[in-house]
């Protein structure tokens, strides 16, 4: 039986943290596939606006952005009520923002671990909590959160990533609990490591704490961990957003979806 191309016309998906990265990426394949996007995160107004100008003429759907600073709670509901208030309707909602510092536990600023949970996890409640009942009336909805392999498992001088991610992990397994009957589906995506500008920043923030040099860090413990010896590609993780948005992910509910070349089967 041929698989069914994934057709997202006439859907709405939020990405938070989509000016970089994988978030990027994940607006992109949406995009491609039909759906309408809001963009949301930090940078250059006129990079961003480049982006989101380019995505909308490339597929030939409707592209916003929203500035919401994913440590303030009204600007992250004003995010999810755009989709509301503009499109009428909110299909899918990607929790992704996400920020990291590498550093021992003794050592590890209390502002840094603060920013780290807001962004990682925190956001990722208040998001969901303002997308619920949007998707709870149109009885269909997704939402896909962006994990880590770090979710399931620990990595020394990560302690405030690590602990954010596994909280991800179980804010999603109840949501899901809470949405089940609803149409609405709740699912953590957690990929190994990618190639972003935040990995790139932990490889040199990786060679201070271990007093390694970057080379050495790439492929001593960034790789270390990846058995496949090779960073996930974007396309990779777009087929399975792309599935678990599609009804043929109805049933996927609550899952923690490991994409990570087999890193947490060790
Ligand atoms: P990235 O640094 O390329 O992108 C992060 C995005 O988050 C950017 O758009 C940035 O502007 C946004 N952001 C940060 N702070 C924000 C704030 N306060 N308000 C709004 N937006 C904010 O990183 P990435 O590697 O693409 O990471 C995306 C997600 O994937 C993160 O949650 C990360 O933890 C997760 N992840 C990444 C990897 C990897 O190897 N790159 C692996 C597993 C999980």
């Amino acid at each position: 039986m041929p698989a069914p191309a994934i057709d997202l016309s006439g859907q709405v998906a939020i990405v938070t943290g989509s000016t970089s990265g994988i978030g990027q990426a994940m607006a992109e394949a949406l995009a491609q596939a039909g759906s309408r996007v809001i963009l949301n995160g930090l940078g250059d107004p006129a990079a961003i606006e480049a982006t989101r100008a380019r995505i909308a003429a490339d597929y030939g759907v409707e592209v916003r952005y929203h500035p919401a600073d994913m440590t303030k709670p009204a600007e992250i509901a004003d995010m999810v009520d755009m989709a509301r208030r503009e499109f009428g309707r909110l299909d899918l909602l990607m929790p992704n923002a996400g920020v990291q510092h590498v550093a021992p536990v003794e050592a590890f600023p209390p502002e840094q671990w603060d920013k780290i949970i807001a962004v990682n996890l925190t956001s990722a409640f208040h998001a969901i909590r303002a997308a619920v009942p949007i998707m709870k009336a149109q009885k269909r909805g997704r939402i896909v959160n962006l994990a880590s392999a770090h979710g399931l498992v620990a990595s020394p001088f990560k302690s405030a990533y690590v602990a954010s991610k596994h909280g991800v992990i179980g804010l999603t397994k109840t949501v899901a609990l809470e949405v089940a009957e609803s149409g609405v589906t709740c699912n953590a995506i957690c990929p190994g490591y990618v190639k972003t500008p935040l990995v790139e920043g932990q490889i040199a923030d990786q060679a201070k704490a271990r007093n390694m040099s970057p080379e050495q860090v790439m492929r001593d413990v960034i790789l270390a961990a990846q058995p496949t010896k090779r960073f996930v590609e974007f396309s990779e993780l777009a087929g399975l957003l792309l599935y678990l948005a599609s009804d043929m992910g109805a049933s996927v509910n609550g899952a923690a979806l490991s994409i990570d070349g087999g890193w947490t089967a060790a």
